[in-house]
């Protein structure tokens, strides 16, 4: 990238006069005196993620067990209300989505339905670089079929510790892979893989494929059915603003509805048949068959909010603004931080990077504890990765400007050196 001109702070607020997401920073609880640049870790709350939890428990208060099928949400076809809004950000049809369970419970619920080892094919096949909890579900599922995980998960290796090369994914997909699960987007470094391309790749082999969208839901639009990914698992706490611990999704391409789930319980069944209380499971011809029990409705409430948001913003817009913002902020970063030991360790093509800028330092863990001792809240990544993640919806020019400034001066006047070089309990 070459900056020709310098960018200024004037720069930056004529952008944040100019935005159209200036409005939506007022929908949400900014801490005061702080700028925020964890959105991809754990979003920010909205003001109406507190009128729908308040909403919620009022109906609770007042319905009793009748809100399962009264009130504003009647609680029994919430997941399917929020399934229905969910479906534009992946790019499928709402029968193909369920908003049910966490990323990692998902994930052993898509991976007991689809990876069926059979003769010479018994091999799952990730990526070094992903998310632990995938790993170790993918391992759990693995000596459940009987096999050693030491042996029956390939994970592809990165050339260059950051990325993922899509070409190096293709050769590992040989004819003893029963089933292929990756990222969207690396959690790390920020790589957005090519999607489509590595699914066509799999399918051409026979072998079916999923992708973890933890990191690139609310921040990057999909097309997983047109694509015809086989399932997908995501969370809604990160660029979805669901809350802490907020009840996850997953996708599953209509194809394979009418499948019986590795997992079942009694929201599996068809919705019509479930109080029939039978023993003999009418499976859901629909993503909700992967549901497994009573859904967790209170920490359903802020999703609502959070989805009627992005209805109104559209995908495609918050990628837009999220481009141009995490552009800004690498372009400030090459202006002013050269030199002084920071490197940037995501992709800089806007097609093959998600949300959030990783930039790398050998001090990153004392940068980041002095970056919040200036209010400055970013994550941190072992070994040396500062997670910065301007949010669309959120996040000014302005704060960017300033927090790259102050990345600057942690550095120029080795402010870093007050703090302790062990990792916090939650980084
Ligand atoms: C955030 C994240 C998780 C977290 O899983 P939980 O079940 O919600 O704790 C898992 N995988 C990836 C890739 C993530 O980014």
């Amino acid at each position: 990238m070459n900056v020709e001109k310098l960018i200024t702070i004037k720069e930056a607020k004529e952008y944040d006069s100019k935005d159209e997401f200036q409005p939506y920073r007022n929908e949400f609880f900014l801490q005061p005196g702080k700028i925020y640049m964890d959105g991809n870790s754990l979003g920010l709350m909205s003001k109406q993620a507190e009128v729908k939890v308040d909403e919620l428990m009022d109906s609770w208060k007042q319905l009793a067990i009748q809100g399962w099928t009264n009130g504003k949400y009647p609680w029994f076809y919430l997941p399917e209300k929020l399934s229905a809004m969910c479906a534009p950000l992946i790019g499928a049809e709402s029968e193909e989505v369920s908003i049910c369970g966490s990323t990692t419970s998902n994930i052993h619920q898509v991976v007991s339905t689809f990876y069926k080892p059979n003769g010479k094919k018994t091999k799952i096949l990730a990526d070094e670089l992903t998310f632990p909890s995938d790993i170790y579900a993918l391992q759990s599922q693995i000596k459940l079929q009987g096999y050693d995980p030491d042996e029956h998960l390939i994970q592809v290796k990165s050339r260059d510790g950051r990325m993922i090369e899509e070409d190096d994914i293709i050769a590992a997909m040989t004819d003893d892979i029963a089933l292929i699960f990756l990222p969207t987007v690396l959690y790390r470094s920020g790589q957005l893989l090519d999607i489509e391309r590595l699914t066509k790749e799999a399918h051409k082999r026979g072998i079916p494929i999923g992708f973890d969208a933890c990191h690139s839901i609310g921040a990057v639009p999909h097309r997983f059915s047109e694509w015809e990914v086989d399932f997908a698992v995501w969370c809604n706490y990160k660029y979805l603003n669901g809350g802490p611990g907020s009840v996850a999704g997953l996708y599953v391409n209509k194809k394979h509805f009418g499948i019986t789930p590795g997992l079942a319980g009694w929201y599996s069944s068809k919705k019509d048949k479930q109080f029939d209380m039978s023993h003999t499971l009418d499976v859901e011809e629909s993503a909700g068959a992967f549901q497994v029990g009573t859904s967790h409705v209170l920490s359903l409430a802020p999703i609502i909010a959070s989805l009627e948001l992005f209805a109104e913003a559209e995908i495609e817009r918050v990628r837009q603004k999220s481009l141009h913002i995490t552009r800004f902020m690498l372009q400030l970063i090459e202006q002013e931080l050269d030199g002084l030991g920071y490197s940037i360790g995501n992709p800089m093509e806007d097609e093959r990077r998600g949300g959030h800028v990783c930039l790398e330092h050998d001090e990153a863990v004392r940068i980041c504890k002095a970056l919040v001792a200036e209010n400055i809240i970013p994550d941190n990544r072992p070994p040396n990765i500062i997670r910065l993640a301007p949010i669309a919806f959120y996040t000014s020019y302005e704060e960017v400007f300033t927090t790259v400034q102050i990345l600057k001066r942690i550095v120029i006047e080795k402010q870093y050196e007050q703090y302790g070089k062990e990792r916090n309990v939650v980084s």
